[in-house]
């Protein structure tokens, strides 16, 4: 018989297999409890109030105690709780967010189809793809290009685009139609005396070569986030995004943009795609598109995308794909309340706003000893940190964001990155407070280091 300690944290360790994390580790620390939430603070199962610097994963627009979405939940449970979207069945709240979607698209969209999670919503997105290269009779196309860091989600095709390796290592991925194509991080990859231009028209020739090598005939579509968010918060340089589609265009590739953290005012514009002049064949969005209070993601296609997959599935008479959640009525009444109500509080332009305070305060940070530099657009930036001499990799970022969270802000450490994505209703007084956490995190760490 096992010993399960009574507490909280104790049947957490003894019942739960967490997500993302270092399992064995995991059963010797445990976890930080977190009880309840309102506005930009989360408060845990000791009364400890914390910002929320995350916006949980980067995706609660509205904060953590929004009564509007809790309303609208209960009465859509209370008229209908379930209903699915299969067998020409269908329902109001499905039809008033895709509506809503189409409607404020960057670009001429037709058609939404929901999922539940980015993950499912990227893989349908593959799925997609392959289907309509065979409408087209376009068997040999089908080889899709993801970008090294970059990140869309953990099932098998959303995964192997993914281009992580602790998501492809022991998992058998990727999936060998899958290629990666150069990082457009300059802070990373950019090389020694390499300006940010050459820089980038490196990269665009890697992307041109490798299409040019695997058959450009071969290659169905390009996937990309407009900002990198999983893999560190990387910010594409000057021109990238426009080389990037040039490419697409000249050799006949789809381009799916990723928009599951930029979607809906991350940026300080609706879309990132509308910030980077990206005009996607298929946009997936999902996490900011109900503030995470339900799970929603969706992909929004454009007709020249739908066509010929409606062709093939009255060819075969049924599109064979379909999740018992697609379009659920209470996820997305909820997201059609939270997308009214980033609207009707101009939340997109409160990012945009802003953005200076944020991007300002992140690049004073960068002055301190401890830190490298900074970067971000919109609501969304990370500051680097300088690892110090015996430092593993990733431990110097670790080791600040341990001491932001006893300073009562949570961030988010990815490599030496330490990454900030707020809930959109932030303040600016409430940008100084989680920035002033962070410079006492900075000096507390530079004195255990001295
Ligand atoms: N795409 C991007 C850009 C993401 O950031 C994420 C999650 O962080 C995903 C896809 C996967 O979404 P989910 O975790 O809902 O499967």
């Amino acid at each position: 018989m096992r010993i399960v300690s009574n507490s909280i944290e104790g049947r957490d360790i003894a019942y739960q297999m967490h997500p993302n994390v270092n399992l064995r580790k995991y059963e010797k620390t445990g976890g930080l409890v977190i009880e309840s939430g309102d506005g930009i603070y989360v408060t845990d199962n000791n009364g400890k109030r914390y910002i929320e610097g995350m916006a949980g994963l980067w995706s609660v627009a509205l904060g953590f105690g929004e009564k509007r979405l809790a309303e609208v939940a209960k009465a859509q449970m209370e008229k209908l709780p379930y209903y699915h979207t299969f067998s020409y069945k269908t329902h109001g709240p499905s039809i008033d967010l895709a509506e809503l979607l189409i409607s404020i698209a960057p670009v001429p969209m037709s058609k939404v189809h929901f999922t539940s999670s980015g993950s499912e919503a990227n893989d349908l997105a593959c799925k997609m793809v392959w289907y309509r290269s065979n409408a087209l009779g376009n068997k040999d196309k089908k080889k899709i290009i993801g970008r090294i860091k970059g990140y869309h989600g953990v099932t098998i095709a959303a995964a192997s685009i993914t281009g992580l390796p602790r998501n492809h290592e022991s998992f058998d991925l990727p999936l060998d139609r899958m290629f990666h194509t150069s990082c457009p991080s300059y802070v990373h990859f950019g090389k020694d005396g390499e300006s940010e231009a050459d820089f980038t028209a490196r990269i665009l020739n890697d992307l041109e070569e490798l299409i040019l090598k695997e058959g450009p005939e071969t290659i169905a579509a390009f996937w990309g986030e407009p900002v990198m968010g999983a893999g560190g918060v990387l910010v594409p340089p000057a021109g990238y995004w426009e080389g990037v589609q040039a490419i697409l265009k000249k050799y006949d590739i789809l381009l799916v943009a990723d928009e599951v953290i930029c979607g809906f005012g991350r940026t300080g514009k609706m879309f990132a795609c509308e910030t980077y002049n990206i005009k996607p064949d298929v946009l997936i969005v999902s996490k900011q598109i109900s503030s995470s209070y339900m799970p929603l993601s969706a992909l929004i296609m454009n007709d020249a995308f739908y066509q010929p997959i409606a062709d093939e599935s009255d060819r075969i008479g049924v599109f064979g794909h379909g999740f018992t959640a697609s379009g659920h009525p209470v996820a997305t009444a909820v997201g059609l309340e939270n997308l009214k109500i980033i609207q009707e509080r101009d939340l997109v332009g409160n990012a945009a706003r802003l953005e200076e305070k944020f991007l300002g305060r992140l690049a004073e940070l960068a002055k301190h000893p401890l830190a490298h530099s900074s970067r971000g657009v919109g609501l969304i930036g990370a500051l680097e940190i300088k690892p110090w001499g015996d430092a593993k990799p990733g431990d110097a970022a670790a080791a600040v964001s341990a001491a932001l969270e006893e300073e009562g802000v949570i961030s988010r450490n990815i490599g030496e990155a330490l990454c900030f994505c707020p809930p959109l209703i932030i303040t600016a007084e409430q940008i100084d407070d989680m920035f002033d956490a962070v410079g006492r995190a900075l000096d507390k760490v530079e004195k255990t280091r001295a």
